[in-house]
């Protein structure tokens, strides 16, 4: 990204680390849509950096200080790679994403340059990275990274309890993710919102009862009708500032509306008081960032290596070759309506 809507090849020197670090080179990298909404700006202007936070890397050199990784190794690299020194990542049941401050363990794209490169740096090698296992393919090892880290977040952060009835707005890969980790936790009924054909087929199968189009009708009245009444909880995982509030007024008194979507920085949300019962309605509104670092990841492939969940699922749109790199970013930012996620695999041999 060389500013806001330009993006192209940049030459830059291979990054420099420290002793806990790794350089990695990428063996199977994914675009995000938080890479396309931030080469529009939505983060805010950007100058010269490199997009790309989801890859399976090659160790290519380590730091004197790392133990448990050499130069050879295929590993997962999670889009959050907190700096485990920080003081307050000790803070009690607290997301690690926001360990030394909000969102800090988000290195790449907003503290150094991402893995759309030859070479990238991770820091703190041992605490963040993850061998491949042997059992897990290169496609649902790098839909963990981000995809089911958040989506599954997502459902954690709602807080759901076995037979609950969850809806799901949004059903990209985050989505998607988001319903299988709500099934996982044992939600009995899932509604999930969106329009897309393929996702909706693959939401089924991740475990959606029920898919409502927002394009037809009301959604609340939807979601309404399906559920009886009011949810127990609901996961934004998609949608704009409006979504807010019919998640609020769908949920019930003691639920949960859980986001996981990147909102629009020129956005703003504005909550009528008697949605949110005066200020009296126990509902929590909670707002989540993808947990990071290998433990993390680890439990996330062990639910793939014992069959749980299968998130390459969601990589439709594939290529071959670091070159192609531009190509997957340009599908992701223009989406086909068949699209449901983007992914290059490289050979450097
Ligand atoms: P997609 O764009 O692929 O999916 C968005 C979904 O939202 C689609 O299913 C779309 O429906 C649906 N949608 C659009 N408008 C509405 C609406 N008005 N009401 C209800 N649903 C609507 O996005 P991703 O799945 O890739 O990502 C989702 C969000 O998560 C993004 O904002 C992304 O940046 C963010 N994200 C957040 C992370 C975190 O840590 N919190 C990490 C990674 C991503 P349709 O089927 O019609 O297209
Ligand atoms: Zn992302």
């Amino acid at each position: 990204m060389f500013e806001i809507n330009k993006v192209g090849w940049l030459e830059k020197d291979i990054p420099e680390i420290g002793p806990l670090d790794a350089l990695m080179r990428p063996v199977a990298v994914a675009v995000c849509s938080s890479d396309t909404h931030m080469s529009h700006g939505g983060s805010g202007p950007a100058f010269n950096v490199i997009l790309g936070h989801e890859a399976i890397g090659e160790v290519v050199r380590v730091g004197e200080l790392v133990k448990n990784f050499k130069p050879g190794d295929i590993c997962v690299v999670p889009c959050c790679t907190p700096d485990w020194g920080e003081r307050d990542l000790q803070m009690r049941d607290s997301n690690n994403a926001h360990g030394g401050g909000m969102m800090r363990s988000f290195k790449f794209l907003t503290q150094k340059d991402g893995v759309f490169a030859e070479f990238f740096s991770v820091n703190n090698a041992d605490s963040n990275l993850v061998l491949k296992p042997d059992n897990v393919s290169i496609d649902d090892a790098l839909m963990t990274t981000d995809m089911m880290s958040t989506g599954f977040y997502g459902a954690e952060q709602a807080n759901i309890q076995i037979g609950d009835t969850v809806v799901v707005f949004g059903i990209g890969p985050v989505g998607l993710m988001a319903i299988a980790g709500a099934r996982s936790l044992g939600a009995g009924k899932i509604i999930a919102i969106g329009t897309r054909p393929n996702c909706a087929e693959l939401a089924r199968e991740y475990g959606a009862n029920h898919i409502v189009s927002y394009k037809e009708g009301d959604v609340v009245e939807q979601i309404t009708a399906i559920a009886g009444g009011k949810v127990d909880s609901a996961i934004i995982a998609g949608g704009n500032a409006s979504t807010m509030l019919q998640a609020l007024s769908i949920v019930k008194s003691n639920g949960v509306v859980s986001n996981i979507n990147y909102f629009d920085a020129s956005e703003t949300f504005t909550i009528p008081t008697f949605m949110w019962g005066l200020g009296m309605s126990d509902i929590s509104i909670k707002g989540g960032f993808c947990p990071g670092g290998g433990y993390r990841i680890e439990r996330l492939l062990n639910m793939i290596s014992n069959d749980r969940v299968h998130p390459g699922k969601l990589l439709n749109y594939k290529y071959e070759g670091f070159e192609k790199i531009p190509d997957a970013f340009k599908a992701m930012d223009e989406k086909p309506r068949d699209l449901i996620k983007s992914g290059v695999y490289i050979n450097w041999d």
